[in-house]
């Protein structure tokens, strides 16, 4: 039986009901169909079909080679994927903690490639998705018009998460957790 994988650094309850807090402060309508803020999470590989034997595998490895030590997390603003004028993603940006965000990553990948999954072609950029658009959307504005997000969190671990699709929407499955 083959599961949907992916690692990611998760949030806790206090960053999701303070950037909710924030958003609605700002009377922020997000534009597109926004992420529920239980679903919110900083991704740092997705991994996709696997099973149960190549999850065991990617775990031993984060275990043995994930070095990265517990950090602070902050964040900054709002961006747009692929660029804010045609957006198709609205994200909230990282700040302090990228490089190390980055070295989780890093090390995501070195495991998927170790255990079999096809290397990630796209350059890892840490964000937290806010809001998905189509058809791609102007949302320049609302991008110069949100500050930085002031909240920070300690980050301890990294989390493997199992995605259930469906016509609800993705529900996120805690499945294991690599503590730095
Ligand atoms: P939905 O697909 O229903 O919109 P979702 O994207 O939240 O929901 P998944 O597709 O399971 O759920 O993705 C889980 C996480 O992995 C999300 O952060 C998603 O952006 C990311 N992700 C999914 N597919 C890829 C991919 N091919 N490359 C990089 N990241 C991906
Ligand atoms: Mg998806």
């Amino acid at each position: 039986m083959s599961e949907r994988l992916f690692l990611a650094v998760a949030l806790t309850d206090e960053i999701r009901h303070g950037l909710a807090a924030f958003l609605g402060e700002r009377t922020i309508r997000l534009p597109g169909r926004p992420t529920p803020p239980d679903n919110w999470h900083l991704t740092l590989r997705f991994l996709g079909s696997a099973e149960a034997l190549q999850r065991d595998r990617v775990l031993e490895f984060l275990d043995e080679h994930l070095v990265v030590g517990p950090f602070t997390l902050g964040f900054v603003g709002l961006g747009a994927f692929p660029k804010p004028s045609r957006a198709t993603v609205l994200w909230l940006g990282v700040g302090r903690g990228t490089d190390e965000v980055t070295a989780m990553a890093a090390v995501g990948e070195e495991a998927a490639i170790s255990t079999g999954f096809a290397p990630e072609d796209r350059p890892f950029h840490p964000h937290l998705t806010l809001s998905r658009i189509r058809p791609p959307t102007n949302v320049a504005g609302l991008v110069e018009q949100v500050g930085p997000f002031p909240l920070k969190m300690e980050v301890d671990r990294l989390t493997v998460y199992r995605s259930h699709l469906s016509r609800e929407g993705a529900r996120y499955e805690n499945v294991d957790e690599v503590l730095l």
